[in-house]
């Protein structure tokens, strides 16, 4: 008799055993609901994507403040805003989602001079009290910063589109001109 088996997703146990998916890197093999289990692939590569961009991010905090680690309790604070929930009470972002880890990394590129400055500006008693106050100076730049990569995608999609026109338009013109034998009157002054 075919055995029931547990997803491992959704912890349900109703399927066949050769009615599911399975991974077997692991020493037992993990058994999923077909549906299940690309639910969990992309769970993973989300988490593998978040893991990846927290890295990045740790690495430019490092570099600001010149430390080889960052306290653990550093990392609730980027979580929050990761989240877009409060810090300090301030509500920074409206939505449900907050800002992504890597435009987290790239406004603290954008203000690492800033928060360089007020470094050595200011007697701060400890890492965290600085990182604090340099938290607060990043995040007032997360709204331009997701702006910029917003319209920066938007001019990306527009000049794709404009190339692809503009290799149409390029067959023509060629036509023309080598029709018109205009090349060898032509003269350096007409690309100035
Ligand atoms: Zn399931």
């Amino acid at each position: 008799m075919a055995r029931i088996l547990k997803c491992n997703w959704c912890k349900v146990s109703d399927t066949t055993k050769d009615e599911m998916e399975f991974e077997t890197q692991y020493k037992q093999k993990k058994y999923y609901h077909k549906d299940c289990f690309k639910k969990h692939l992309e769970d993973r590569e989300f988490k593998d994507k978040e893991r990846n961009e927290l890295d990045q991010l740790v690495d430019v905090i490092k570099e600001i403040y010149d430390v080889k680690i960052i306290p653990t309790v550093a990392f609730p604070l980027l979580q929050k805003i990761r989240n877009g929930e409060e810090i300090y009470g301030k509500r920074i972002k409206k939505t449900k989602e907050g800002y992504d880890f890597s435009l987290i990394s790239e406004a603290y590129s954008h203000c690492s001079e800033t928060i360089r400055y007020w470094n050595r500006k200011k007697e701060f008693s400890g890492f965290m009290q600085a990182f604090r106050y340099g938290l607060v100076i990043m995040s007032d730049k997360l709204p331009i910063i997701e702006k910029q990569r917003r319209e920066q995608e938007m001019r990306e999609e527009i000049s794709k589109r404009r190339v692809y026109t503009k290799d149409q338009h390029h067959e023509d013109r060629e036509y023309t001109f080598v029709g018109a034998k205009k090349s060898d009157e032509m003269d350096i002054s007409d690309f100035l």
